[in-house]
């Protein structure tokens, strides 16, 4: 390859499209980046209008291809995406049925509630690692089915194609010659056995979902097609597609079972490499596929926060208490060690409890307040919430048989807060590592498209290009770590609304 080789990832997020030009050696040249207009319909209903998401894929990719010399040189173009959005288009005409319904959308939730009921849940997770949910793709796609006239029957007559954001991306870019996905958004379906690596007869038969509209499910790096030559000017491969979080697993280079990366932007999602062996959850963590590269399938554990950045938001959009997010970090670091009375804990349970409590009745709670606290005591506490949070999946973690992982690597918004960063090593004793470069998720689809090409031969050369920027090395001693863990422990306890994860 030339010195002029490029990579072209495209980071289709729930709230943004961008697209970033990277050099050979993983270096970002170029980004262009476009909002994505979100949809309420109702209450708890979340929709995408898939022609934007298309557009503004396109206009993205442009800028950059402009901004960096051109369409030659751009070797492959890797897609990485939000996941378990659903996207339900007519093959003739390419358009699709209805608007896209997007991961945060609970319309599914009796759906699931029923299927719970009804003892279907253990199936669930054997065959897919999932928890029966709203969020993966399964229900959105049953719901479509029932509520979009001429659906179900289209369907039977071969005329419809179903894909997460990445599937449809790649039928447009090919110009509707390919229809396939990778294991790692099949494995947000809920419809896909990730043990035997193939789309799961009776979950399709319970869901009443024709296997007509499937997409064929490929290694996330390899040569999915080309692009149509219009597009852009040339045609060129698309050789990665991975969901985000998977992205930025393989953007930090974890690859040794062991590996955790923690990514906190609005939530927080934490994902423990497991390597060749799938790990079923007594945890309510889900079991997700990491990557599946030349036939090779490594397994992740996951586990998420819905509140982590919102606390953040919530301080300064809701009341106020801050002027900016990086204010948050001066109040913090003003406090004395043990400033004020007693601890004051802030379980910011604002849409309910994640993983490792599932309680989506739950809601936030600032307790322990004394006649001097103040504005920072809260500023502070909301803080140290994620870490807790974090310390909580860390523990099921290790309760689901993952040895203490050797470091945490972070990334997101909220990993710009030093301060945070020095908490979260206390709390989870660990020494906590950040990258020079911060958009894990966007340099995954790269690291892998470039795989997918050769331009790496293997991933020791993405281990190679990851470099430390900021590092957290726990000091809080130990009996001090315990007695704030109970602490927070009896606060969640306190807005608990069940015990039985539900
Ligand atoms: P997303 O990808 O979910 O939109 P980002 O990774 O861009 O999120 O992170 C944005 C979040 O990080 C916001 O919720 C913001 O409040 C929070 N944030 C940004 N900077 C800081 C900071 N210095 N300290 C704490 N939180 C921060």
């Amino acid at each position: 390859m030339t010195g002029t080789t490029r990579i072209l990832a495209i980071d289709q997020g729930t709230t943004s499209t961008r697209a970033v030009m990277f050099d050979a050696k993983a270096q970002p040249l170029a980004t262009a980046q476009m909002p994505l207009p979100q949809i309420f319909p109702r209450d708890g209903w979340v929709e995408h209008d898939p022609e934007l998401i298309w557009e503004a894929v396109v206009a993205t990719c442009r800028q950059v291809i402009a901004a960096t010399g051109g369409i030659d040189g751009v070797a492959a173009i890797g897609i990485t995406n939000q996941r378990e959005t659903t996207v339900l288009w007519d093959r003739k005409s390419g358009r699709p049925v209805m608007n896209a319904i997007v991961w945060q959308d609970r319309r599914g939730a009796d759906m699931c509630r029923e299927l719970r009921a009804n003892g279907h849940e253990p199936l669930i997770q054997a065959r897919t690692g999932l928890l029966a949910d709203s969020y993966f793709s399964a229900t959105k796609l049953a719901w479509m089915f029932k509520n979009v006239d001429g659906a179900h029957a289209a369907a039977m007559r071969g005329d419809l194609a179903f894909g997460t954001i990445d599937s449809f991306l790649l039928w447009r870019l090919t110009g509707g010659r390919v229809h396939a996905t990778d294991a790692t958004n099949a494995s947000r379906t809920m419809l896909y056995d990730i043990h035997k690596n193939a789309w799961d007869a009776d979950l399709l038969a319970l869901f009443d979902i024709p296997a007509s509209i499937l997409p064929d499910v490929r290694d996330s790096a390899g040569v999915f097609g080309v692009t149509e030559a219009s597009l852009f000017g040339r045609a060129i491969p698309v050789t990665a597609l991975v969901g985000d979080q998977q992205g930025a697993l393989v953007g930090q280079a974890c690859f040794a079972p062991g590996m955790i990366k923690s990514t906190y932007g609005t939530g927080c999602f934490v994902l423990a490499n497991t390597g060749p062996t799938a790990h079923t959850s007594h945890n309510r963590l889900l079991t997700t596929i990491a990557y599946r590269l030349n036939g090779a399938t490594t397994y992740a554990l996951e586990g998420s926060i819905f509140n982590a950045g919102t606390v953040i938001q919530w301080l300064r959009d809701g009341v106020g208490m801050i002027a900016s997010a990086a204010e948050s970090e001066a109040y913090a670091a003003g406090l004395d060690k043990d400033g004020g009375t007693g601890r004051i804990y802030f379980v910011p349970a604002f849409t309910g409890l994640g993983a490792p409590h599932w309680d989506p009745d739950a809601r936030a709670a600032i307790i322990g307040l004394g006649r001097d606290s103040t504005r920072a005591h809260i500023v502070r506490a909301g803080l140290e919430s994620v870490c807790y949070q974090t310390h909580d999946l860390l523990t099921a973690l290790a309760a689901d048989g993952m040895a203490t992982p050797a470091a945490l690597r972070v990334d997101g918004g909220m990993a710009a807060n030093r301060w945070l960063l020095q908490f979260l090593a206390d709390i989870t004793n660990l020494p906590v590592e950040r990258p020079i470069y911060g958009e894990t998720t966007v340099l995954g689809a790269a690291f892998l498209a470039g795989l997918g090409i050769g331009i790496y031969s293997d991933l020791h050369a993405v281990e190679a290009a990851w470099r430390l920027d900021f590092q957290a090395i726990p000091t809080m001693a130990g009996g001090q770590r315990t007695a704030r863990i109970a602490g927070w422990r009896d606060a969640v306890a306190r807005i608990r609304t069940s015990l039985d994860g539900r």
